[in-house]
């Protein structure tokens, strides 16, 4: 972008805040009133912005304009990708989703070229939603797995075969012809909730999924948490029981072998639970599958209490299907966590459902694309 500092930090106030008047922008920035007005009026010459609207400003018969994002500027396609699941979408400027579909990572399965199939997929999804290639300002890829250190490969996907090293960054950009940016799942739900969901005056959170996998992004001080070499903040492989079954990552005793739904499930099933499945038998509060959540929100509460007491974070934002159908997981990893982390990080740790619930990777993937053009 050829946009100076100055002109990218009140483009990026007008988008966070969505709808913003000049006055606004000058109290917020510490710029004069002639500055903004300038800068916006370049901004909106480059059809970055929209002079949209008014509102009445204090004072006998003043209006005040509103500035906004426009939407049309750039268009963005999102791509998650999970043990399970790929997810694509495609969103305007503003993130508001024009195309979206779900596919099972299967699919992937018996092809001997990973990236060779998956652009074959996105070409096939432009193609039928009527998007041409040429259209996409840029990429991003939210991965559930381990990302090289430059944010170029996909080093492995844990529970899928055969995903390993593979340059994505450039097969992607070779074959749609503009920026692709990678970076691990939770990560990009961190950069969500920091951009466009709940924690955007937060600098210290958490953000956790619970789905067939466990994906957590971590955000101290207003960084991404990434360590030396780029697999710090993977929560599913802390030990919650060191005597517990083997993982696939050869750890024994991880949260990953306890936390998500489907583990959850298995268990139920393997136990030759009295009802047809884990959901029916939650519902009717049968006791074997009151005592797997039970003992799932427990370890999930002992691995967080850890990370609370590591990290002190402000909020926890959680989401995913073992939330949402399983209330009682939700209610004793609160629990444990009250009771074993330390009580002055107790204190401020507020416990909240994320922003965009099952779509919070989705997001993720949009804006990874969006603000690494952008800003
Ligand atoms: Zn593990």
């Amino acid at each position: 972008m050829q946009l100076s500092e100055t002109q990218l930090s009140i483009l990026k106030l007008i988008d966070l805040h969505q709808e913003i008047s000049r006055k606004e922008l000058a109290a917020r920035t510490g710029l004069s009133q002639a500055a903004v007005t300038n800068i916006t009026k370049e901004l909106i010459e480059q059809k970055y912005i929209l002079a949209k609207g008014e509102r009445s400003s204090s004072g006998p018969g003043r209006k005040e304009v509103l500035l906004q994002s426009n939407p049309e500027r750039f268009q963005y396609l999102g791509i998650d990708i999970g043990g399970y699941r790929v997810r694509f979408a495609i969103s305007d400027n503003n993130l508001n989703v024009l195309h979206y579909l779900d596919t099972p990572m299967a699919e992937y399965k018996d092809e001997p070229d990973k990236l060779a199939a998956l652009v074959r997929r996105i070409h096939a999804f432009l193609q039928e939603r009527e998007v041409t290639p040429g259209s996409l300002d840029a990429i991003g890829i939210g991965v559930t797995g381990i990302v090289n250190a430059d944010l170029t490969h996909i080093l492995n996907i844990p529970n899928v075969n055969k995903w390993d090293d593979l340059p994505i960054v450039a097969e992607l950009q070779a074959a749609f012809g503009c920026p692709v940016f990678l970076e691990e799942g939770g990560r990009t739900m961190a950069l969500a909730e920091k951009l466009v969901g709940k924690a955007k005056e937060v600098d210290n959170f958490i953000v956790v999924h619970f789905g067939k996998g466990i994906v957590a992004g971590l955000m101290i001080n207003d960084q991404i948490l990434r360590g030396a070499s780029n697999v710090g903040g993977l929560l599913g492989h802390i030990t919650v029981d060191e005597k517990g079954p083997r993982c696939m990552c050869g750890n024994y005793g991880c949260l990953e072998m306890y936390g998500p739904f489907q583990i959850i499930d298995e268990r139920y099933e393997d136990k030759g639970g009295a009802y047809a499945n884990l959901l029916e038998a939650y519902e009717k509060q049968d006791k074997t599958a009151l005592d797997y959540c039970i003992e799932a929100g427990n370890a999930i509460g002992i691995a967080l209490s850890n990370v609370v007491n590591l990290f002190n974070p402000r909020y926890i934002y959680v989401g995913g299907h073992l939330f949402e159908s399983l209330p009682l997981v939700l209610d004793e990893m609160k629990r444990t966590i009250r009771m074993r982390a330390n009580r002055f990080a107790n204190i401020i740790l507020n416990v909240e459902k994320n922003s965009f619930g099952d779509r919070e990777g989705i997001y993720g993937a949009l804006i990874l694309a969006k603000s690494k053009l952008i800003f």
